[in-house]
């Protein structure tokens, strides 16, 4: 029988911090099967040649759109490829990019650069955009970073032309905590903020001690490091696949709801009540760390994203971020 013939492989860095990037070099590294399976033919960080060519089979695109170049190399991208697929947070939902639009430009620049004069500004776009939003994209591997096994997976069933598994499960179903009844009244005092204390119970939810974890709203597949050290999930993994694609869905909603129905109220009638609360004690920013600038989440027919944006901070308040 004919040996399969590689697949070729590109890598596009867009506006990113290199974490994802990192993450697709370690899996090629730590899964050398996949150097096998791949012709990397495009890659600035790891092969020589200059161009993206015409044709590749397997496009892999890290970051935002920031910068006008930026849209150049993402179209080239889609052009070029058959399979587009877009990794990290980033480049799913903008990421922790998208936080930046949360601050004007010009004070960003400020801070990050401490430059009164700016140069080049006519390269940087109004705001950050989500390739994911911006071109038809094949698969999306979200997290921030993405994990070496979760690229693996995806490259390998790309390149024995299968579906890569999709899933709906959230970070809930790898935690071992358990989720308890909340037995004293649902407002402003239960809710705490800052990081658990020793005297939270290990084997408790933390929803159900009154700590926000948006584990219910984040896609399954890191393990829950961060719940069973201690630390509530801060979302990292981006949204659970039923609430980006759920219109009625959205992130505080869907915490607001599960943590009514553990102090024993309507989900629904109840939900709404404990989404005031939430909104007081920690604020909507807080739920869209990582898909502030996602049209998915700008567009909810309820408009909490924008209603964040909408916020924008003026001149001078960027500096106590
Ligand atoms: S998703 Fe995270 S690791 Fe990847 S480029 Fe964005 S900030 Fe960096
Ligand atoms: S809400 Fe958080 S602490 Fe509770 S089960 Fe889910 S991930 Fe674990
Ligand atoms: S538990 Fe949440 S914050 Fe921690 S790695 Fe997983 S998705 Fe990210």
């Amino acid at each position: 029988m004919a040996e399969k013939r590689k697949l070729t492989f590109a890598f596009v860095p867009l506006t990113g911090c290199g974490g994802c990037e990192v993450q697709v070099l370690r899996a090629f590294t730590l899964y050398p099967e996949l150097q096998e399976m791949y012709d990397i033919v495009y890659w600035p960080f790891v092969v020589e040649e200059e161009e993206l060519p015409e044709h590749v089979d397997v496009v892999m695109v890290e970051g935002a759109v920031r910068m006008k170049k930026d849209i150049e190399m993402l179209r080239k991208a889609r052009f070029a490829a058959k399979y587009l697929v877009v990794v990290g947070s980033c480049a799913s939902f903008g990421g922790i990019n998208g936080q930046a639009d949360y601050f004007p430009t010009v004070e960003n620049m400020k801070v990050v650069y401490r430059r009164e004069k700016l140069e080049k500004t006519e390269e940087i776009l109004e705001r950050v955009y989500s390739p994911a939003d911006l071109v038809p994209v094949d698969y999306i591997i979200t997290r921030c970073p993405p994990l070496p096994e979760t690229i693996r997976m995806v490259l390998v069933n790309l390149y024995e032309g299968k579906k890569p598994p999709a899933t709906v499960e959230t970070v809930c179903a790898q935690c071992p905590r358990k989720m308890k009844p909340i037995e004293q009244p649902i407002d402003e005092k239960f809710f705490k903020k800052g990081l658990p204390g020793p005297d939270v119970d290990p084997n408790t939810c933390f929803l159900s001690q009154g700590y926000l974890c948006l584990g219910p709203a984040t896609i399954v597949g890191c393990g829950a490091p961060c719940t069973r050290a201690g630390i509530p999930c801060f979302g990292c993994g981006g949204p659970a696949a039923d609430i980006a694609v759920r219109r009625d869905e959205d992130i505080p909603v869907v915490i607001a709801r599960i943590i009514a129905t553990l102090a024993g109220m309507d989900p629904i009638e109840g939900g709404e009540k404990v989404l005031e609360i939430l909104k007081k004690v920690y604020g909507l920013r807080r739920f869209y760390t990582f898909t502030l600038e996602s049209e998915v989440f700008r567009r909810k027919p309820r408009g909490f994203a924008i209603q964040v944006l909408s916020e924008k901070r003026v001149k001078g308040e960027a500096k106590s971020r």
